[in-house]
């Protein structure tokens, strides 16, 4: 049987072309990791970066091109970036305090793609590492596979030597069994006393309201070389089912790269996504001659269309959920859409700092 060239190679630990990219014990990447020598310096300071995000990005952006202008590769920036929203115990969509699943287990996807090599990694349904993105980039470095799920993804980071622990802050605990006690009447949970007026569930209430909310992080990036890379990570759906895999961990929905063209991702109901195989779709369009932000649009129309079952339509037939797409293409020019307005996006360039962005939007939202 004729193998691929890249099934015959097996995995070193530093792969050809990679000498820079060092594995840090502990999962981390320290500063000394991402040192770069002075003539790769001297060339990134001569150009410049750009790096877009979800909304809850923007210091992530900030971070990723700083490490693009040091010379890192934009898959390595992108997964450095958004280790600042991976560790933030408040973003209760992402890594360490991240929601749980319906058990209350936290369980987390990830992946990330390399533009130059069109390498991808990625793992799904994670438990017990706060930063899935940074093991996704330990699968596209040291693997020949491109996805590792559950329990085969936590050895794989166990013998990394990324560090365990407990993923559920006191926080997410508190709102997981809140919203136990109150999913249902017909079932062995009743709210507990103070359970409403607790100050956790009283703020989870005024950021995300009575309906089931989602959320994650998604950044894309190209350097001054017009390389291009990114990320995604996520928590997933709030109090999924277990083992449930949305659009966040897959190559070509949550993410997708393509060295000749740009970068998109997704964040929101990732369902939907995976239908229209989103993060491709919107770099397809960009292939197209469309620009990051129409692309992001066109791809959203095809979703709408797509969207047909009518638990996931409102009174008037459009989407009852959102999604929002984020791009980046080769030339630098960045651009998001969502199906409802109200949403935003984080940018950053080379001597700039972070901003928001509002981005384009399908439907005007209902005024309340
Ligand atoms: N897309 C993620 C998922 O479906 C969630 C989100 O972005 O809100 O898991």
């Amino acid at each position: 049987m004729k193998t691929t060239p890249t099934d015959a190679a097996p995995p070193s630990d530093q792969p050809e072309g990679m000498s820079r990219r060092e594995l840090v014990a502990g999962g981390a990447l320290t500063a000394a990791a991402l040192a770069t020598s002075g003539a790769q310096r001297a060339q990134a300071e001569e150009r410049s970066s750009v790096a877009v995000a979800s909304a809850n990005g923007l210091e992530a952006v900030g971070r990723a091109v700083a490490q693009m202008d040091a010379g890192i590769s934009p898959v390595e920036a992108a997964v450095h970036g958004v280790a600042v929203v991976e560790d933030d115990p408040d973003d209760v969509t992402v890594g360490y305090g991240g929601l749980p699943n319906s058990e209350g287990v936290v369980q987390l996807d990830s992946c990330c793609m390399d533009g130059p090599t069109m390498r991808a990694g990625a793992v799904a349904a994670l438990e017990g590492f706060r930063h899935p993105a940074q093991v996704a980039l330990q699968v596209l470095q040291r693997t020949t596979r491109v996805l590792l799920v559950g329990e085969g993804a936590a050895r794989f980071a166990r013998t990394i030597g990324f560090e365990e622990e407990n993923l559920l802050t006191e926080k997410a605990r508190k709102i997981w069994l809140y919203w136990k006690a109150n999913m249902s009447d017909r079932d062995d949970w009743i709210p507990g006393p103070g359970q409403t007026e607790d100050s956790d569930v009283q703020w989870f209430m005024n950021t995300y309201g009575p309906v089931r909310p989602t959320g994650t992080i998604n950044l894309c990036a190209v350097d001054g070389n017009g390389d291009v890379g990114g990320t995604t990570t996520t928590s997933g759906l709030f109090f999924k089912i277990p083992g449930r895999v949305g659009d966040s961990p897959l190559i070509g929905a949550g993410l997708f790269v393509d060295n000749e063209v740009g970068a998109a991702g997704s964040t929101g109901r990732g369902e939907s996504v995976i239908q229209i195989a989103g993060g491709h779709t919107v770099v397809e369009f960009m292939r197209a001659g469309k620009s990051p932000e129409a692309a992001c649009l066109a791809a959203l129309e095809r979703l709408v269309q797509a969207t047909r079952v009518p638990y996931l339509l409102d009174d008037k037939g459009r989407p009852s959920f959102n999604v929002k797409f984020y791009a980046v293409n080769k030339a630098g020019e960045t651009g998001s859409a969502t199906i409802w307005s109200g949403g935003r996006h984080a940018v950053c360039r080379t001597g700039s700092k972070p901003v928001h962005l509002d981005s384009a939007y399908l439907y005007e939202r209902d005024p309340k």
